[in-house]
């Protein structure tokens, strides 16, 4: 058991003593919730370089004299992963010359989607416990490392077939004291990409995702053209070895074999997730998870600045969804390839105009109607809707009054999922505060019918519609 763990069972059964501490499920949910906010906007802004070398003597050393940073020179920008990994997650990191140095703010990025793509595909509250699988984890090891540091309650299984990379791995978590929390697992070339099958699976429990930064391109050619065509300078430092940047078929063929496992593992694991480094693989493996039915994904775009663009794309069996901002892309060209709408307005309350009346309205409706579960939280100022089936159209309405009459209708309020009855859609309806307007928004929580959810919101749009 953790020291820290200890400390606070220690806490809890001292008798007569009062404990300070929650207990420990609910304690690492508070941390992981007050804690979000300040990971989230870490790096909004460009980095500024002259206050980094303030607060840091090693970086000061590799800062030139005008404030900048050369970046094709691999010690600096060894150096500035490091020191953002101290300085903003208090991560030690030792890294060999000839191995990717992953810059910190893009893996940051795809840590912080992955948090709200677990958080939102669920209903308990944010921080769940959760293990994750990084496939390819590398020298620096440093998406668990980011997860394990933000997520109290997050394990990892960190995988590589590269002997050095998984040695250094293996370095860094026990630098930063976290061997019960990560396992490195070393695999050969031909093992399955995802070890719940076949050698060593014994040694991996379970797994609730998986996360990948594949080898991007099909040749070293195809590597050297790819970072020719781009604006800004190639980091050297950040080029990696054959090994890290090259597979046959490139980063297509790699998430396709992931694609081709989950296909047999199924809701074993609820989120299959890698990182992109070419738009056009987005829409290809799109197209390959429709062909397999698979409709409940996700897709995000990682930017920073005007630098190099990245993509991630999830996919799941399960029918859990995630919130609209975690699985569309806002930016134009990406209708097409984005998975159905998760959020649908279906009302704007004009300034001045009664939210209490509003959520009065939203009540009697939810409740007029047979849903499995209906709860309104007061203050969240949302609802949480669970049915088996459209019990909103005019025929069933229809059906309800006739059972009415033999009283055959039997009306549930059980907790989620302790039903035995099948969910067929799960929803939120959220008063969301907004100035000068509040709106009323139905978002898609559970299911597989995206015309039975279209159905619910216009069914609400027109209950809410003399409130405008
Ligand atoms: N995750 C790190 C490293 C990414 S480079 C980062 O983001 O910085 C890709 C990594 O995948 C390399 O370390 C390479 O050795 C590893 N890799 C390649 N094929 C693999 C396979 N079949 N199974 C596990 N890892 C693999």
């Amino acid at each position: 058991m953790s020291s820290k763990k200890r400390k606070v069972l220690d806490d809890l059964e001292q008798p007569g003593r009062k404990s300070q501490a929650a207990p420990a499920s609910q304690q690492s949910l508070n941390v992981a919730a007050s804690d979000d906010a300040h990971f989230r906007h870490l790096y909004d802004r460009e980095l500024d370089f002259k206050q980094l070398a303030e607060k840091d003597v090693d970086f000061a050393a590799v800062l030139q004299e005008n404030g900048h940073l050369d970046f094709t020179e691999p010690k600096a920008v060894m150096q500035l992963t490091k020191t953002l990994l101290s300085l903003d997650f208090n991560l030690k990191l030792e890294l060999p010359d000839d191995r990717l140095c992953p810059p910190v703010p893009n893996r940051h990025n795809y840590i912080l989607w992955l948090k709200e793509l677990v958080d939102t595909s669920s209903y308990e509250p944010p921080g769940r416990p959760a293990c994750g699988l990084d496939i390819g984890t590398g020298a620096s090891c440093i998406y668990p490392l980011l997860g394990t540091t933000q997520r109290p309650s997050w394990r990892f299984v960190a995988t590589d077939i590269d002997e050095k990379s998984l040695q250094y791995a293996r370095e860094n978590v026990a630098l930063n004291h976290l061997e019960d929390r990560i396992t490195v697992l070393g695999r050969q070339p031909e093992d399955t990409l995802i070890p719940l099958r076949g050698r060593e699976s014994e040694k991996v429990i379970h797994i609730d995702f998986t996360m990948m930064n594949p080898p991007f391109y099909e040749s070293e050619d195809d590597m050297l053209s790819s970072a020719q065509s781009k604006v800004r300078p190639p980091h050297s430092a950040c080029t990696g070895a054959p090994v890290e940047m090259v597979c046959e078929g490139g980063e297509i063929a790699h998430i396709s074999r992931m694609l081709e496992e989950s296909l047999v593992l199924k809701e074993e694991v609820q989120w299959y997730t890698s990182m992109l480094g070419k738009a056009s693989s987005v829409e290809t493996l799109v197209d390959k998870l429709k062909a397999n039915g698979i409709d409940n994904y996700a897709i995000t775009e990682f930017i920073q600045g005007n630098k190099t663009r990245r993509w991630a794309l999830g996919w799941s069996f399960g029918p859990m969804r995630p919130a609209e901002h975690v699985a569309r892309v806002k930016t134009s060209g990406w209708k097409k390839v984005s998975p159905p709408v998760l959020a649908i307005e279906v009302l704007s309350l004009h300034p001045g105009r009664s939210i209490d009346h509003a959520i009065t309205r939203i009540n009697e409706v939810m409740r007029s109607l047979e849903l499995l579960s209906w709860n309104w939280d007061t203050d969240a100022r949302k609802g949480t809707g669970r049915t088996r089936e459209n019990v909103w159209s005019r025929a069933s309405r229809r059906k309800k009054m006739r059972d009415q009459s033999t009283s055959f209708s039997v009306l549930s309020s059980a907790a989620p999922g302790s039903d035995p009855v099948q969910c067929r859609l799960g929803f939120d309806v959220a008063v969301e505060m907004g100035v000068p307007t509040t709106t009323v928004t139905v978002h898609w929580r559970e299911g597989h019918d995206a015309v039975m959810f279209e159905s619910l919101a216009g069914f609400l749009q027109g209950k809410l519609k003399d409130l405008g």
